[in-house]
């Protein structure tokens, strides 16, 4: 039987728990705990996810009673727009904070034929890639259900329908809050809610083997994103410390079972620092590395990052790493930044908002 999450682990003023946080199950389970019938459930979860309530008193076809017993059991504010950034090309980022007082980044992409937000799955992250902003600052907390579905509703607000699609690039390793992820996009997902797609969901990971093995067998269809950055094992480590705990070899060997369990095409995630791993040897390790496997691979310029001393490929060392690539039959392609000029860069906003902070104190 579902139960009711607990209260949530704020350490704020708010400690009633998220009505966002919970499934469809649990909202019935709610219903049926004050007495209601099951329509209830039905018109709550429509208020939430079709009308995007921000206040219990809006649900105008619930009894003023119920409504006041809800708004006295759980919170309907899991998170505010803190800062707000925009760039020409109409991409904006977003400092969303939340109800303890933390804050994580989320940016939204809006373009021709789609609109995409990019969200955040912890505050901080423990795995420290050495040109990751979020992860030089270390880990704070995972974000709880409610809140990584906030993200979503806060998009959809903005641009005044449901965003189309759906990455977890933003801050934390969303396989290292495995629950709660999976959780949110079950909401989110839910096509009498939200209604994105599964396989216009994205989960990005550094490579948490258990996790993955776990992802595969959930029979979701979310895309699956896999960040290399490096063809070899030695480089990899270096680049990113969660290479020593799930080896080159063994992740490779992970993202062929998942796609032989999944029948899901794998991308991979390449960003090309100069001198570093950009070089020609580098992509013919990368196509050794890769073989036939049916995968695709996405190359991103590095974003710089005050925490890590380091360029961007030139233009030129990229589009010979794309070409090397096609050589060998591997669907690679060069992807353009976005978000650059409103500070998109894993972590940016959130440092420089820190910053400002600390210095108007
Ligand atoms: S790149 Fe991702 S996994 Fe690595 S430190 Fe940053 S947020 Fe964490």
């Amino acid at each position: 039987m579902a139960t009711i999450p607990a209260a949530a682990e704020s350490t704020g003023q708010d400690f009633r728990p998220l009505i966002h946080s919970l499934s469809k199950a649990e909202m019935a389970a709610v219903m049926s705990s004050l007495g209601e019938p099951p329509y209830r459930a039905k018109q709550v979860w429509e208020w939430l996810y079709i009308k995007l309530a921000t206040e219990w008193m809006a649900m105008s076809n619930l009894p003023l009673g119920l409504r006041e017993r809800l708004e006295d059991d759980f919170s309907i504010c899991p998170a505010a727009i803190a800062a707000r950034s925009a760039e020409t090309s109409g991409t904006e980022k977003l400092l969303v904070r939340m109800r303890d007082g933390e804050c994580v980044e989320e940016v939204l992409i809006p373009a021709p034929d789609r609109k995409t937000v990019c969200i955040s799955s912890q505050v901080g992250c423990r795995f420290r890639c050495a040109f990751c902003a979020s992860g030089q600052a270390g880990f704070r907390r995972n974000l709880e259900t409610g809140e990584i579905v906030a993200q979503v509703l806060l998009a959809a607000r903005i641009w005044a329908g449901r965003p189309s699609h759906v990455v977890f690039m933003g801050i934390g390793e969303p396989l290292d809050n495995y629950d709660n992820v999976l959780k949110a996009i079950r909401i989110i997902n839910d096509q009498n809610g939200i209604g994105i797609g599964a396989r216009k969901i994205t989960i990005s990971t550094s490579g948490i083997i258990p996790a993955m093995e776990r992802l595969a067998g959930e029979g979701i269809q979310v895309e699956l994103s896999v960040s290399l950055h490096a063809p070899t094992q030695e480089l990899r480590s270096r680049l990113m410390p969660v290479g020593r705990l799930y080896p080159l070899d063994q992740l490779i060997s992970a993202c062929r079972s998942y796609f032989e369990k999944t029948k899901r095409l794998i991308t991979f995630e390449y960003v090309l620092i100069r001198n570093i791993n950009d070089q020609p040897t580098h992509a013919k390790m990368l196509c050794r590395l890769l073989g036939d496997f049916p995968c695709r691979v996405n190359l991103l310029l590095l974003s710089p990052v005050p925490e890590f001393k380091a360029e961007s490929s030139s233009q030129d060392a990229a589009r010979m790493f794309v070409k090397t690539l096609a050589k060998a039959s591997i669907n690679a392609t060069l992807r353009t930044p976005r978000g650059l000029s409103v500070n998109a860069a894993c972590g940016q906003l959130r440092s420089s908002h820190a910053d400002n902070a600390a210095s108007a104190s």
